[in-house]
């Protein structure tokens, strides 16, 4: 399928690592120009030149997406590149934590950290995509959006309140041919899960394949999914051919979640 996404500019962020980091490499791989923030300049320009390496064109810029100024610094840094018609939304987790234990401050740090870049930045991108009459919006955001996942009471609420402002924006983008969608990642092998199953076999005293295993084992598919399977979807909601999808959450989790929808 030709997703028609050669020579369009897309704006990823969370870039440097994991799921960014795939979505990045796959809109190369289909031809897009890419320009990809996240914090480690170290790590975006060792992936920016392995980009171009690939023939693709590639820039950067490192920043704090948490920074109230961090839209208006990417988007004059867009200024040089090239205007966005793709925006993949992406940044890291927030901690875990009880919901009757997290004070106020661990909630305004995680809406700072997850809610609000993507509000600026879609802002920030939305007249570009409205001149042309075409945009993509993908947030990345989790399968917490469908069912909680314990202790991890700031991605379940602050991901549920970014799904209905990603609802809400759909509808009024569609008429402007920007579609607006979210997918929505089960248990993924990046180097954050991975430190975090590290971290729990410590704890726990059993080896890492034991507690990998266990984790596994809880997933249909029996293993964890890998970055790029996450991208492929990414990647299919931001081509031409999924124009009339929109308000979506594009769930990739081995069969996770026993839902219906
Ligand atoms: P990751 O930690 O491997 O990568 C996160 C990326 O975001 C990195 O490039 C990091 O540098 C960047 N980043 C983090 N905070 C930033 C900030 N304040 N400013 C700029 N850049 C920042 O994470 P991942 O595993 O690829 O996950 C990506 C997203 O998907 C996260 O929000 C995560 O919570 C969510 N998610 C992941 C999984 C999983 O199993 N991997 C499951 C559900 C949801």
């Amino acid at each position: 399928m030709d997703l028609g996404i050669r020579g369009k500019t897309a704006l990823v962020t969370g870039a440097s690592k994991g799921i960014g980091r795939a979505v990045a490499e796959a809109l190369a791989g289909e031809g897009a120009r890419v320009f990809l923030v996240a914090r480690s300049a170290e790590r975006l320009q060792e992936l920016a030149k392995a980009l171009r390496e690939k023939g693709a064109e590639a820039d950067y810029l490192a920043t704090d997406l948490a920074r109230e100024d961090a839209a208006e610094r990417i988007q004059k840094a867009l200024r040089g590149f090239g205007e966005a018609e793709l925006f993949l939304g992406n940044t890291g987790g927030p901690p875990p934590g009880a919901a009757k234990d997290l004070p106020p401050k661990a909630w305004s740090r995680a809406f700072d950290e997850l809610f609000l870049p993507m509000v600026r930045l879609t802002q920030a991108l939305l007249p570009g995509m409205e001149e042309k009459g075409f945009g993509r919006i993908v947030f990345v955001t989790s399968i917490a959006v469908k069912e909680p996942v314990e202790n991890l009471a700031l991605s379940n609420g602050i991901r549920a309140g970014l799904t209905g402002y990603l609802k809400t924006l759909s509808r009024e983008l569609a008429p402007l041919g920007i579609t607006a969608n979210a997918v929505a990642p089960g248990y993924t092998a990046t180097e954050r899960v991975e430190a975090l199953l590290a971290h729990q076999a410590e704890r726990e005293g059993v080896p890492l394949e034991e507690v990998r295993r266990r984790l596994a084992e809880t997933i249909p598919m029996r293993r964890l999914g890998r970055p790029e399977e996450v991208a492929a979807a990414a990647v299919f909601l931001m081509g031409v051919p999924a124009g009339y999808v929109t308000g979506q959450t594009f769930v990739v989790d081995g069969g996770y979640l026993r839902g219906l929808f």
